[in-house]
């Protein structure tokens, strides 16, 4: 079988599909205030399109898709592009990230459409505080989590963007919830991406700081955790919750990066903090055949950069975070 390998030996074998680019929060890290540039429906990818790139991609070695946006619960045809991946044999691991928002409706279907486990942002337990952050509504989220646990969708991880002036004394009270429900942690870290990411620098804080907090409290002890990609695991001793650390800013970790995504427009976008790309929209309106498409990834994966810049040019990626696919 043809693999996906880039000039620096790293084989890729994850996709992040952002299904679009539109959400239903606003979260100030992530959509520029008052943003309405996004992609118009002519230009956004149909179903089809992208069942028959993610075929090409799994025929390529892809394994592991994971449905991000954007929101992708804002789609109608969520379920039904769920329950078309899950069906592609070459792919083992389909995932979503969403902000939970409608997942309390949701949860069941895409179970049923098969989706395997999914990732949920939650960056505080504080109504006030949560909607400040992301525009959204708390109450909903957590109906949606729930909704998510009693639908056997497992395992359910939490992503908390930690923010210095916004959240970074909630870190214990996540501890606390996600212990109580039985949910994985993650801690992230911001990034420069776009505008809103670029704004949100101020706020940055290294997830050393947060370990350190939490040791105040908590005594940790090293875990292995299963497809645990770029994020570093602990246990708290006595508990079964595994806390992941995603430091993106503080040590980066693109030379095991295994992963290029693709925007609902069609574009292959290489690497989160670098510009390189390749536009497959019109490759495939342009009628070129499943070996074509497949030769002109493969040519695109030879481009892929060696790792972001996000330290040393913070104002590199000027898209926003919703298009690519966080
Ligand atoms: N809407 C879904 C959600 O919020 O999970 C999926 C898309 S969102 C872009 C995916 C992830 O990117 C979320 O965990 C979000 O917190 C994270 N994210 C967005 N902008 C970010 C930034 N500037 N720095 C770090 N993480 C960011
Ligand atoms: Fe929407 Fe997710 Fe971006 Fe928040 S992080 S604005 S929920 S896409």
């Amino acid at each position: 079988m043809m693999e996906l390998i880039d000039p620096f030996g790293r084989r890729v074998e994850y996709l992040r599909l952002s299904v679009t680019d539109r959400c239903d929060f606003r979260c100030f890290y992530c959509i520029p205030k008052g943003f309405k540039d996004f992609t118009e429906t002519g230009n956004r990818l149909s179903l089809e399109e992208f069942v028959r790139l993610i075929r090409l991609f799994s025929e390529l070695g892809v394994d592991k898709i994971r449905i991000t946006g954007g929101e992708p619960l804002v789609r109608p045809d969520i379920s039904e592009m769920i329950s078309r991946f899950s069906k592609l044999p070459g792919i083992s691991d389909l995932s979503m990230s969403t902000n939970a928002s409608r997942l309390a409706t949701h949860a069941r279907e895409l179970k049923k459409a098969g989706i395997g486990r999914i990732n949920v942002s939650l960056d505080s337990l504080q109504p006030d505080r949560f909607q400040r952050i992301t525009q959204g509504n708390l109450e909903q989220v957590i109906a949606g989590l729930l909704a998510a646990r009693d639908a056997d969708i497992h395992p359910i991880k939490i992503n908390m963007v930690v923010m210095r002036d916004r959240n970074l004394d909630e870190v214990g009270d996540m501890v606390d919830f996600c212990i109580e429900h039985g949910f994985t942690l993650r801690f992230i870290e911001t990034m420069p991406v776009g505008a809103a990411g670029q704004s949100a620098k101020l706020s940055y804080v290294s997830l050393d700081e947060v370990r350190t907090l939490l040791s105040q409290r908590f005594e940790f002890e090293p875990c292995k955790m299963k497809g645990a990609g770029p994020a570093k695991y602990l246990r708290i001793k006595g508990e079964r919750l595994k806390i992941g650390f995603i430091t993106p800013m503080s040590q980066h970790f693109c030379g095991s990066c295994n992963r290029v995504r693709l925007s609902c427009e069609g574009t292959l976008y290489l690497c989160l903090g670098q510009q390189d790309k390749l536009e497959m929209r019109p490759l495939l309106r342009q009628g070129l055949s499943d070996a074509e498409l497949k030769s002109e990834i493969l040519k695109a994966i030879q481009r892929k950069p060696e790792k972001h810049e996000f330290n040393t040019s913070p104002d590199r990626v000027v898209r926003v975070m919703s298009m690519t696919g966080g």
